[in-house]
């Protein structure tokens, strides 16, 4: 298929002049969003269902996180953790009434909430497993980039390149209790897992192993860590993917759209697994005032405007359209996932091909290895929103179909 004509090649260029080769970057330059809505530089209007991969779960420019940052930077930016700041503690009280009894750890991204998981895990083991520190983790995981995130990923692809990685990280196939049940002996200190595994296309676990897998934990006197960082915060129905069953982990990581778009990372340790003491673990900017008020307008804000329940009734309706755009024809092979945290499994390798010709019919959504499409919007996305997303998908559809006529005449 022939690359959208919507962005300045001049951005390009310069891209490539000055910025590493590490993201496959779309010809598509943005300037400004509104709601579930983007502009981008020679101000074509589309439609966003990616949301800044799952962050923006507010949308664009929402104004109760605009003022939030606005009066926050006014105020005060950034201090260090050596003082106590109101936004950070109003914040660690938010997540925690919102989650389960713990307490907190800011930091700045996913991959780090993961880094600060895997250390509480390894001193656990230390102080009651007899210096057991091995985490047996899924296949299909992804815990993010930075070395440790990386040994608990799975993906070859991202591994490899970057091997030796630090040791004492099993994977075993995600959704086989017996296998995570075989993997555990007495070097073993953790459990890690994604409640929905998004990266690798969106894949679920099946209803009721998290359960199997927080009962088998607690049998085996090992910890549970959740990787919450994608399906928290509201977007599968439930403010933590875990709630939909009462298997509430030790530990776990947030980030992604806890902050609305601005950088932040939490890890939520329960009592039996807050282990750190002064000096284990630290971060200049992580809990910093200015990302802290953001955060917080963010959970304010879902809880005011009611987005859990929204995502999940939204959720509903873009699956049932998906299946009758399905019915009507489209190359759909099935819907996977829960509440705005959807992959569209699709019947042949053109994945990359929609989500190129969705950026023509003014449509942004992903494409995950070749035949996945992944949908994770704003909360705050409504049925005509939705209407309109499926209709330019289906444009996109009938592009891409009518591209292969034409390739095979
Ligand atoms: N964990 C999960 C489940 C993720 O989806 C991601 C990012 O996609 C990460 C961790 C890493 O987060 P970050 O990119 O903020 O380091």
């Amino acid at each position: 298929m022939s690359t959208p004509a919507i962005a300045s090649p001049a951005l390009a260029e310069r891209a490539t002049a000055v910025l590493m080769d590490t993201y496959a970057q779309r010809p598509l330059a943005l300037r400004s969003g509104q709601g579930v809505h983007v502009t981008d530089i020679d101000g074509r209007e589309l439609i966003d269902l990616v949301a800044g991969i799952a962050v923006n779960i507010l949308g664009h420019n929402h104004p109760a996180l605009v003022r939030a940052v606005a009066d926050q930077a006014a105020t005060l930016i950034h201090t260090s953790n050596l003082y106590y700041t109101e936004p950070q503690l109003d914040l660690a009280e938010l997540l925690i009434a919102s989650a389960f009894p713990s307490r907190v750890f800011f930091c700045n991204s996913g991959a780090e909430a993961n880094e600060a998981a895997i250390k509480i895990a390894r001193k656990w083991g230390r102080m009651h497993r007899d210096g057991a520190h091995v985490i047996i983790c899924a296949q299909g995981a992804f815990h993010g980039r930075t070395l440790g995130a990386l040994a608990a990923t799975a993906n070859p692809r991202y591994r490899e390149p970057f091997e030796p990685l630090p040791k004492g990280f099993v994977h075993v196939p995600y959704n086989d209790v017996g296998a995570f049940e075989a993997a555990i002996d007495g070097d073993t200190c953790a459990v890690m897992l994604e409640p929905i595994e998004g990266e690798s296309g969106v894949v679920p676990l099946e209803p009721g192993k998290l359960t199997e897998i927080r009962r088998l934990c607690d049998e085996r006197d090992v910890l549970l860590i959740l990787d919450e960082i994608q399906t928290g915060m509201g977007r599968t129905g439930r403010w933590w993917a875990h709630q939909h069953e009462q298997a509430v982990p030790d530990v776990m990581t947030v980030a992604k759209s806890l902050g609305g778009g601005v950088p932040i990372g939490a890890v939520l340790a329960a009592p039996r697994a807050d282990v750190f003491e002064p000096g284990d673990h630290g971060s200049t900017f992580g809990g910093g005032p200015l990302a802290c008020a953001a955060a917080v307008a963010v959970m304010r804000t879902v809880e005011r405007e009611g987005l859990v329940a929204h995502a999940a009734e939204a959720g509903d309706y873009l699956a049932e359209s998906l299946s009758a755009l399905r019915d009507r024809g489209a190359p759909i092979a099935g819907v996977r996932g829960r509440g705005l945290m959807l992959g569209i499994g699709l019947t042949s390798d053109i994945a990359r091909d929609v989500a190129a010709a969705a950026l023509d019919a003014g449509l942004i959504i992903n494409a995950i290895g070749t035949r996945t499409l992944r949908v994770v919007p704003p909360l705050i996305i409504t049925r005509d929103e939705i209407d309109e997303a499926l209709a330019r998908l289906g444009t996109a559809f009938d592009a891409v179909a009518a591209a292969a006529r034409e390739d095979g005449a």
